[in-house]
């Protein structure tokens, strides 16, 4: 595939060299009881400064802070640090005590696993207490200092990720400029979703390729590794040759066919699981979650009902069932992005209108169950990726789609390259503007180790880019 003109210039952005940082001395106090989200705060905008000592004495420098995270996981990611000189990028996670790593679950929990620090605000005594994750490595711990930070806590709370160096070029740069280096990204990130797409079908078969890649899409943005591996532990073929039993399989690897489930359930849920569980227990000793099979870790933490994995995973069975219509919608020669919609509306459950969940009571109205939002990821990451190196009128229609509404790392990204710009919001508003901050995200800020000093991008977007 020969990349677009525009796309093709994207690469020229990409060049990276991160010096590590120098280091200083800090200090350590007693603790009073304090307010946890306040000192998280304290600690973002800087208030502790950027040097210490770990409990072992080694001395850490923090380069960049990373992003504050206010759903799951550790409360700080993508830091990076320098430790007795080595530079580390990973998540920070800031405890009142030592023990409360063990007592909140983190050393048990995969989501922490890439702790690269764990800040303490006191110590109760009692010995040692060590920070380890799920695979047993050791956390370096820090205890900060209460008594050193200045400012006050009347301050408002810093923003959740702080603005980039290249915030001022941008702004310089004007509009069409910008529009113009988005569009170059968009279009690189495309190119790069179709070149993944082919090679998977190369390998397993057009077919099997965009029931991958819809899973994928119907995963966005928690569940997107769960309904990816659960397409492929269940191929298309085998759910289509198995018609009657394809249901109660993807409910069954999903792990969601548990008699804990089927007794808390109403009468209605219990009825429907009770159809599953007539197929699904022929299937259950060879495809059961569990050895030698790892189960799929569902992320529902900060997951609305109408996206809970289970109405995806109901929206995958229909997808299935309509496999012949939704596989010839799909041909790119005549691909047309209403019929899809329209095919999209006719998509049908008894069940599933009406329920977010297992757990969850039935609704007045029906919901779609492959709506507005769902339909514009697979329009993104499936359909125009695959039509767009032969087909012009496809990016048109690309950059026609809006941008989903609660995208957190999107906006992580449009704060740090646009905050205060006076376009953001004609910068930001359409799907192909967020995939492009994405892709400047993912090449630039998550690869940068020096909080902006060596990045390129500012002087590579304030060159003469495009004619
Ligand atoms: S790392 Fe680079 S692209 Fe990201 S905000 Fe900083 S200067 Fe901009």
């Amino acid at each position: 595939m020969n990349p677009s003109p525009p796309a093709a210039r994207y690469p020229d952005f990409l060049a990276h060299h991160f010096p590590p940082a120098a280091l200083a001395e800090p200090s350590c106090a007693n603790s009073p009881e304090p307010d946890e989200l306040a000192w998280q705060s304290r600690w973002f905008a800087g208030d502790f400064g950027r040097n210490f000592l770990t409990t072992d004495g080694k001395p850490v420098a923090l380069i960049d802070f990373g992003w504050w995270n206010h759903g799951a996981g550790p409360d700080f990611r993508d830091c990076v640090l320098s430790l007795d000189g080595e530079t580390k990028r990973g998540s920070i996670e800031l405890d009142r005590d030592a023990r409360d790593w063990d007592h909140h679950g983190h050393s048990a929990n995969p989501a922490y696993r890439d702790t690269i620090l764990h800040l303490q605000l006191g110590h109760r005594s009692g010995g040692d207490w060590f920070t380890r994750t799920d695979q047993h490595l050791l956390v370096p711990q820090v205890r900060l200092d209460l008594a050193s930070p200045t400012g006050d806590f009347q301050n408002p709370p810093p923003a959740a990720a702080r603005p980039g160096r290249c915030l001022h070029v941008f702004r310089q740069l004007g509009f069409a400029k910008t529009i113009a280096i988005l569009e170059a990204a968009a279009r690189y990130r495309l190119e790069r979703k179709a070149a993944r797409l082919q090679r998977t079908a190369a390998i397993h078969g057009r077919d099997q390729m965009l029931f991958q890649a819809i899973a994928d899409a119907l995963g966005y943005s928690r569940n997107r590794l769960p309904l990816t591996v659960l397409a492929q532990r269940l191929p298309l073929k085998l759910l289509i040759n198995r018609p009657d039993d394809a249901a109660a399989l993807l409910f069954g690897v999903s792990g969601f066919l548990s008699g804990q489930t089927f007794d808390h359930a109403d009468r209605d849920t219990q009825r429907w699981l009770r159809t599953l569980w007539d197929q699904w227990w022929r299937y259950r000793d060879a495809y059961a979650p569990g050895l030698p099979r790892l189960p799929l870790h569902w992320n529902l933490t900060g997951t609305r009902p109408l996206n809970h994995p289970q109405r995806r995973v109901a929206t995958l069975h229909l997808l299935v069932k309509h496999w012949p219509t939704l596989r010839r919608l799909l041909q790119p020669d005549t691909f047309s992005e209403k019929a899809l919609r329209r095919f999209a509306a006719t998509l049908r459950h008894p069940y599933w209108d009406l329920h977010c969940t297992l757990q969850s009571p039935p609704s007045a109205k029906p919901r779609a169950l492959l709506g507005k939002n769902r339909l514009n990821e697979i329009l993104a990451n499936v359909c125009y990726p695959l039509l767009l190196p032969n087909h012009d009128a496809a990016w048109n229609a690309f950059r026609q789609l809006p941008a989903p509404i609660d995208n957190e790392k999107t906006r992580r990204a449009s704060l740090r390259l646009f905050s205060g710009h006076p376009d953001q919001a004609r910068l930001t508003s359409k799907l192909w503007q967020q995939q492009a901050l994405l892709q400047i995200y993912e090449d630039f800020c998550l690869a940068d180790n020096s909080a902006c000093a060596t990045c390129p991008m500012p002087e590579q977007a304030a060159a003469p880019l495009l004619p």
